[in-house]
């Protein structure tokens, strides 16, 4: 069932070469950006361009790769591409950007920026280079004192060309576009397109093409409930557990962008005791199938997947679908909460923003033509209300069957030696902790009322979090969630026979070790994985029960023989 769902495109529809599939693949990217799809076959052909997208929807790639296309490593080390940049974080993060898609083609990037020594980037650019990425100031600096040679430049990017404007750079920028050859390309990237770019447009390129990325139609699910909630990056983990124990999904699909960010989240979200699997386009079909039946029967409460790899996806029981970021494509938001409210069944759809996207939840807004009102991260106290709230539910459920007389011989037994209410309560009390309903006191920072990613309204300070502070195993959200290791006692080791050269991730022996030895995911860990084995820990307790449980284990397709580990 692929008719709900937008068209992919892979990279390599787009004709990019292998080094380049090779780099982009294992950053995990699975599927080129709208932006890129249209922007990329364009810029290849060497064309001029125009393009406009909001923030955050891939354009660095969308200009970077075709540039890397054209350079090859055995290519005279002279700068054959010109990126300017407003800001010295974004020459940075622009030609870390060419560094991590170009690193198997060998291209030398170097960026240039004012407030750096300027010896040690003459030193740069003398031992050469083929991409320079620079503040319109310092590389006008370098043009004037003879060390930024331009003559070879093919390509000319003005990233964020609205801002570079809007910061006073117009003269700049049209001197460093006289400096460079007339037969370059020239590209222009902006956000928006005052008309000011127009005229810079007008007078630099030849006939560009203009990509923009519409709209589209699309249409929301006005069964779907739909929640907002911003936070920091750092904290987004924590407050995705916070809002699963609040909102108790049946079961949940977490959308993340890159296979990356799907194997470290899952492994976050077991270490924080949530059943969750991965799903992404890496897996053959049958680990896929097996993930899809751990779903459907409930072993996994949470599917934590790409767009790519949740295609065509119709889970009955799906009762939550999670942006754990705001997807680039708005139309991917739409296909995304298409999950839930299925059949008239009533559906929850939870986007978490960083401050910084609230760009793209505006093209959401727009395309769905309806305002998100954006709620606050639960608090302690909410969670707390909502887990009473549950048990409450429970026991009124229970009271309403007819089966009560089955416990009257337990409750004979105490009713000798005890009042009724002790005896109910002490009940509660045990129904209350097996619901999970174990307590945290971690209060989550909320960014709702953060206009950007710089700090609250009208304060500016707080420097820039850096871009890939992603969740990984332990280092988010500082203490443990709502479901801490229940076991104290001493924790026992597992040898695992394969390691990640079988393409092992901590996700798989979570997954594997919680299902068919039925130990819950917060019980696992710590993980480590070398190249030809892993190493597990359990409780101690557990050990012999899990070796006798795995004997017939596949993981990641192949055989596991697993034993206690003695070092
Ligand atoms: P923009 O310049 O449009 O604001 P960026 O180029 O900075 O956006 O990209 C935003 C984020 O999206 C980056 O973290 C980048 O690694 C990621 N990204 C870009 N293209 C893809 C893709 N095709 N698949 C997954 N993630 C991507
Ligand atoms: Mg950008």
């Amino acid at each position: 069932m692929s008719h709900d769902d937008a068209d992919g495109t892979s990279f390599a529809d787009l004709g990019l070469k292998p080094e380049l599939l090779g780099a982009l693949s294992k950053l995990g990217y699975e599927e080129a950006t709208p932006i890129q799809r249209q922007a990329i076959p364009e810029l290849l052909t060497g064309r001029d361009l125009i393009g406009q997208a909001a923030t955050g929807t891939g354009k660095t790639a969308a200009f970077a790769l075709p540039i890397l296309q054209n350079i090859d490593r055995n290519d005279a080390a002279i700068p054959l591409a010109l990126i300017v940049v407003p800001t010295r974080e974004l020459a940075v993060q622009v030609s870390e950007a060419f560094f991590k898609y170009g690193r198997e083609s060998n291209v030398r990037v170097v960026p240039v920026f004012g407030g750096q020594p300027i010896q040690r980037q003459l030193q740069a650019l003398k031992r050469g280079v083929h991409v320079v990425v620079a503040t319109p100031g310092r590389a006008i600096d370098h043009i004037k004192r003879g060390s930024l040679d331009l003559d070879a430049v093919q390509t000319v990017v003005l990233d964020e060309a609205d801002e570079m404007l809007d910061m006073g750079f117009t003269e700049d920028i049209e001197a460093i576009l006289e400096a460079t050859p007339d037969t370059r390309q020239t590209v222009l990237f902006s956000a928006t397109m005052p008309p000011r770019i127009a005229k810079i447009a007008e007078t630099y390129q030849r006939d560009p093409i203009t990509v923009k990325i519409g709209r589209g139609t699309g249409d929301a699910n006005p069964k779907v409930r739909q929640s907002v909630y911003m936070v920091m990056r750092a904290h987004k983990a924590s407050a995705l557990g916070r809002i699963l124990d609040v909102e108790a999904p049946t079961s949940a699909i977490v959308f993340c962008r890159t296979r990356t960010e799907v194997d470290e989240l899952t492994v976050t979200m077991n270490g924080r005791g949530y059943r969750s699997e991965a799903l992404h386009g890496g897996m053959d079909q049958k680990q896929r199938d097996r993930v899809m039946a751990r779903l459907r029967d409930g072993t996994a409460e949470i599917l934590i997947a790409t767009d790519v790899a949740a295609r065509g996806l119709d889970v009955d029981s799906l009762t939550h679908v999670v942006n754990y970021d705001v997807p680039s494509a708005p139309e991917s938001y739409v296909h995304r909460i298409g999950r839930v409210g299925r059949a008239g069944r009533e559906g929850v759809a939870i986007t978490i923003a960083e401050p910084r996207q609230r760009r793209l939840l505006q093209n959401i807004e727009r395309l769905t033509k309806q305002s998100f009102t954006i709620e606050k991260v639960p608090s302690v106290a909410d969670l707390r209300t909502k887990q009473i709230e549950m048990t409450v539910n429970a026991i009124r459920d229970a009271l309403a069957e007819d089966d009560l007389d089955d416990y009257d011989a337990i409750f004979d037994q105490l009713d000798v030696d005890f009042k009724k209410s002790d005896i109910a309560r002490a009940a509660l009390k045990l129904v209350h902790r097996a619901r999970g309903a174990t307590i945290d006191d971690q209060e989550i920072p909320d960014a709702s009322d953060w206009k950007n990613d710089r700090g609250p309204k009208g304060k500016g300070g707080k420097k820039k979090h850096k871009r890939d502070d992603r969740p990984g195993s332990g280092q988010t959200g500082g203490k443990r969630g709502s479901r801490p290791r229940s076991d104290d006692g001493e924790r026992g080791f597992l040898h695992v026979n394969l390691g990640k050269n079988a393409g092992l991730r901590a996700g798989d022996l979570v997954g594997a070790i919680a299902n068919e030895a039925g130990l819950p995911g917060s019980e696992i860990g710590p993980i480590r994985i070398a190249n030809h084995y892993a190493v597990v820990g359990v409780p101690d307790a557990a050990v012999d029960d899990v070796v006798r449980n795995m004997k017939r284990t596949t993981i990641r397709g192949k055989q596991a023989r697993i034993r206690r580990y003695v070092d």
